[in-house]
């Protein structure tokens, strides 16, 4: 079984490269692919960059010339639930495009044109795994759900109570639905861990920059925790 690990930052993959073994670096389209393994595991990591257009180009390049078995997308993500502060997990069970928006011709919000869905689902037993190895972390709560991508930073009000009662989703972002639109296209698992930087309201543009290493660094973690299960 080989993984393939997509984070958009250097912080959010940086220590995953550090640890593998056996590496071998391949650079296509601007980002560098990591092949090796760690834990012992087979992997494949990359850096994709921030937003939808680089995640995709990530994961699809990823799928024809790395082959993995399932894709895993590790990161930060602004909570849009009051539960979740900083620190905490969230891990997928669907994906949504919450800046896809035809509704002005009559489609639902999010509506993805051509796969005819809203929400993108994540395989059930691969997310049972994911939310178990974060489940061992201590002192974090750990939410299933919906995440919420765009290629907007949110960091209002305004903006977060609309992902919420449009998409019910947990916590937003700028690349895991790309990653799942891509992996739901070619038939390869996916799920997207996201640890808590900030509350995506008027408070996120210092929480980001102070929360982000931390967080990045639990989302991580919580990798390593199911590398260990993978047989
Ligand atoms: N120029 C900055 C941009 C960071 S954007 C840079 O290059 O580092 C924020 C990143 O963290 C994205 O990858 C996104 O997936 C995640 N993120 C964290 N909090 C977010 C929020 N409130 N809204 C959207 N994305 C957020």
């Amino acid at each position: 079984m080989k993984i393939g690990i997509i984070g958009a930052m250097d912080i959010e993959v940086a220590e995953l490269i550090e640890s593998m073994e056996n590496i071998k670096k391949e650079e296509i389209s601007g980002i560098t692919y990591c092949q090796g393994t760690l834990n012992g595991k087979d992997v494949v990591v990359a850096k994709c960059g921030i937003g939808k257009v680089h995640a995709a180009v990530c994961a699809q390049t990823m799928i024809l010339k790395f082959s993995p078995d399932a894709i895993l997308n590790t990161g930060v993500a602004g909570s849009l639930n009051a539960e979740l502060g900083i620190g905490d997990l969230v891990v997928s069970s669907r994906v949504v495009q919450h800046d896809f928006d035809t509704s002005g011709i009559g489609d639902p919000v999010g509506l993805i044109s051509g796969l005819n869905l809203i929400e993108i689902p994540c395989p059930e037993k691969l997310v049972e795994k994911v939310a178990d190895s974060a489940r061992e972390l201590e002192n974090t709560k750990v939410f299933t759900g919906t995440i919420a991508s765009g290629d907007q930073f949110i960091c209002s009000m305004e903006k977060k109570n609309y992902i919420v009662e449009n998409f019910n989703a947990l916590c937003a972002e700028m690349e895991g639905a790309a990653i799942g639109h891509v992996c739901y296209l070619n038939k390869v698992d996916f799920c997207i861990v996201r640890a808590i930087s900030d509350k995506a309201d008027g408070s996120a543009h210092m929480d980001f920059p102070s929360f982000v290493q931390i967080a990045a660094k639990k989302s991580i973690n919580l990798i390593n925790n199911f590398l260990k299960t993978v047989s």
